[in-house]
């Protein structure tokens, strides 16, 4: 059969919804629309049993109780509701000073977890950005090292979105329960693809969201420890009282349904799914980087995610290898904003230059990811790389043997 085009390899910005998951959502929109509040007749019972079947589902997913599971509209917001609500509930000033308590947090975090942190920063909170080593790994000594007495909060990802590296999250987590420190994950790309037990591995926060995991968009939730400790948080948004107060709003129902479906997909298949996607992720990594020269995988070699590769080029800029290999849907280690090209903060945060972040890509596999899939981006990706780098002086002087860090240009 012939490979269809183009070729989706951009699973961590979003993945399609699973088929099983759609269907199971289907009623839910109609015959079966009723609203879980409305305690007094079937369409509100009904509706109720879906969200409690899910929240079973979403629970089992990662080793928790379903009465610890609140549904929100995904990951910025469980990590909004998480960080946020856990500061203003533990904030306290420290013994002979001011300010309102200290959180750490890492540079190479998704904004959804930086931008309220630095909210929080504005509002009297002192906040520490950890830098990551060059493999991109944070590790409990790291995290030891920057805790205070007035530390309050660890808020540390799981996964990173970009490079795919894994943190020494249970490590981590037991350095907060040792010292009474609410510790909370960004696992918005792990849960899922990874094994995941919120007891076994000290978490108090986790931050989980359905298009990530071939679930739909717009639906998410946060794990919230009850026992040992019991953790609170102040509401970021009031109303009803829906989710034990923690989230009012009516339940959107489908999603949620959607969300469970997906948690009990992945619970029965990440086993064999990951282990097929780590298999052709190496294969991808491997026959690229076998091929040309001057390029590499960022991040550290084995503590990442099977599904994410992040590649870099030398000598080739990452926006027009994309646009010459159109045909693969893959991201670049640039970010628009506000109209400028501007390097990943991600990348540059271990140290990689503005250069080597620009040529940059990031190829995340999936459920449906095909070998056939894989073989077509390595050869359109290598003979892009090569095509371009023959219209490249610097290339050229590069393989010349010249030091082109040594060179003092002309007009500067
Ligand atoms: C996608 C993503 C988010 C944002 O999740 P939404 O559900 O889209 O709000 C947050 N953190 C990480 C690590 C992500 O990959």
């Amino acid at each position: 059969m012939a490979l269809k085009l183009p070729i989706y390899m951009d699973h961590a910005a979003t993945t399609p919804t699973d088929a099983r998951v759609v269907e199971a959502m289907l009623p839910y929109f109609t015959e079966r629309f009723g609203n879980p509040g409305s305690r007094n007749h079937s369409f509100g019972w009904d509706a109720e049993n879906a969200v409690d079947a899910a929240r079973e589902q979403v629970a089992t997913l990662i080793g928790a109780n379903e009465k610890e599971i609140v549904f929100t509209s995904g990951s910025t917001e469980s990590n909004n509701l998480a960080i946020k609500g856990a500061a203003e509930m533990y904030e306290k000033a420290p013994a002979g000073r001011t300010g309102r308590g200290h959180i750490i947090t890492a540079q190479h975090e998704h904004k959804a977890v930086l931008d309220p942190c630095k909210r929080l920063a504005k509002d009297g909170f002192d906040v520490t950005f950890l830098e990551p080593p060059r493999d991109g790994v944070i590790r409990s000594e790291q995290v030891k090292a920057a805790m205070r007495e007035d530390t309050i909060l660890v808020s540390i990802m799981w996964a990173n979105n970009e490079i795919g590296t894994i943190n020494e999250v249970p490590e981590i987590g037991a350095l907060c329960h040792e010292r009474g420190i609410i510790f909370h994950t960004d696992a918005t790309q792990w849960v899922g693809k990874m094994p995941t037990n919120v007891e076994r591995d000290n978490i108090d926060l986790l931050s989980l969201s359905g298009h990530k995991i071939y679930g739909p968009k717009g639906v998410g939730a946060l794990f919230v420890r009850r026992r040992k400790p019991r953790v609170r948080l102040v509401a970021a948004i009031d109303g009803g009282g829906q989710e034990r107060g923690m989230r009012s709003g009516t339940l959107n129902v489908p999603g949620i349904v959607g969300l469970g479906k997906a948690c009990e997909i992945a619970m029965r298949e990440m086993e064999r799914d990951g282990e097929r996607l780590l298999r052709l992720r190496r294969k991808l990594e491997q026959s690229i980087t076998s091929q040309l020269d001057t390029c590499q995988v960022n991040g550290h070699a084995e503590r990442r995610l099977p599904q994410i590769a992040n590649i870099s080029f030398g000598f080739v800029e990452g926006e027009s290898l994309m646009m010459a290999c159109k045909e693969i849907a893959v991201s670049s280690g640039s970010a628009c904003t506000s109209a400028s090209l501007e390097p990943s903060y991600v990348l540059k945060s271990l140290g990689i230059g503005d250069d080597l972040a620009h040529s940059s890509l990031r190829f995340s596999l999936g459920r449906w990811t095909t070998e056939e899939q894989v073989d077509y981006a390595i050869q359109k990706v290598v003979g892009a790389v090569k095509k371009l780098r023959e219209l490249s002086p610097l290339y050229d002087m590069h393989r010349e043997g010249i030091d082109l860090s040594k060179i003092e240009w002309a007009g500067h």
